[in-house]
């Protein structure tokens, strides 16, 4: 699939010395692995929080998604010496030998019990384990859920699947493990979507999406961050996202569109809770960010180059990283919440077929 050629090229020539291994399963699956694996070892001069620092052993089932504190996290990490057995035992999620990412439920010394993207329980022998993930970025729709498509033919799901690529090798090149809940042209309800990055126990989520319909025209772009409405630090990452996002935007001279409360804000249902899934399901702070209008001509045009898809995917590397290592308030925020019910006719899993798994 088109991630494994992606992620071949970003294997570190010099591998940290403290960095975990991983059974070898098959080539391209391995590579995911090391790749993951690797951004979870390094450390450089950047604070180190526990997330990447989990102990090899004993990890109740239910405490999966939970961080120990970081007393718990200091003794074992030294020179990890990670057997199979091991490597296997702390899987929260598996990459499959098709290059798909899917929660792990259980590990039996036979099999991966997994739900697939679809949402069934199924399992799996072979795959290449993970056992955190800091970040985890959601590419928005798959499959036939294509999103908003553009004027110009471009389709959100492809746009956003990219954006996330680029903004998960930005992220790595920093030190920071990133896994995708997305990493290919399939349908993957929210409610999986959502369970990746819980069963991880990333301490950021964001889903990626480009809007529709055309609202207002405007002379900046019409970045939208939707964040918890019961979360000030989701608060905070959908300030810091919206300023990174619309600061590099404003770079390109384009008829922008925006809708009137455009900003860093929080969507609610008729019945006052947060109107979207990927808002609603995440046990960590998370965001929905809307980066600009695929509908308005103009926009998707420019959606379509080499350089906005690389601008897009720094702010949001540049972002995460703010929210993880400062303590930044972010701005942009709209105060008054946003009332809106989405129909529910997409992000279910009625009809879903899922993607070959091995
Ligand atoms: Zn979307």
């Amino acid at each position: 699939m088109a991630m494994l050629a992606l992620v071949s090229e970003r294997i570190a020539p010099d591998r940290p010395r403290n960095c975990f291994t991983v059974p070898v399963h098959k080539a391209a699956a391995v590579l995911v692995g090391i790749c993951l694996l690797c951004a979870a070892c390094v450390t450089g001069e950047r604070p180190v929080l526990t997330g990447e620092m989990l102990p090899s052993t004993t990890m109740p089932e239910d405490e999966q998604g939970a961080l120990p504190a970081a007393s718990e996290t200091t003794t074992s990490v030294a020179e990890p010496t990670v057997s199979e057995q091991v490597a296997r035992e702390d899987a929260r999620a598996l990459v499959t030998p098709t290059g798909v990412i899917v929660p792990v439920l259980e590990v039996t010394p036979e099999e991966f019990v997994i739900r697939t993207p679809c949402g069934e329980t199924s399992s799996l022998t072979l795959g290449t384990p993970i056992a955190v993930a800091r970040v985890v970025l959601d590419p928005g729709h798959g499959g036939e859920e294509s999103g908003a498509v553009g004027p110009n033919g471009l389709q959100e799901k492809d746009l956003n699947l990219e954006i996330a690529q680029r903004a998960m090798r930005k992220l790595e090149e920093r030190g920071i493990s990133v896994v995708l809940a997305r990493t290919d042209d399939y349908r993957i309800p929210l409610s999986t979507r959502a369970e990746i990055g819980n069963r991880l126990g990333a301490e950021v989520m964001v889903s990626i999406h480009h809007n529709a319909p055309n609202w207002l025209d405007s002379n900046i772009p019409g970045s939208e961050i939707f964040v918890q409405s019961g979360s000030t630090e989701s608060r905070r990452l959908g300030g810091l996202l919206y300023e990174e996002i619309v600061g590099a935007l404003l770079q390109f001279d384009v008829a922008w569109t925006t809708n009137d409360d455009a900003g860093a804000l929080a969507v609610l249902n008729s019945d006052g809770e947060d109107a979207y899934g990927m808002i609603r399901r995440p046990e960590m702070p998370a965001v929905l960010a809307e980066f600009g209008y695929l509908s308005n001509p103009a926009e998707a045009d420019l959606f379509l180059t080499d350089e906005y898809r690389d601008v897009a995917a720094e702010a949001l590397a540049a972002g995460i990283e703010r929210y993880l290592f400062t303590d930044d308030p972010g701005s942009g925020f709209v105060d008054e919440p946003r009332i809106f019910t989405p129909d529910g006719s997409t992000g279910g899993s009625g009809g879903c077929i899922d993607p070959p798994l091995e």
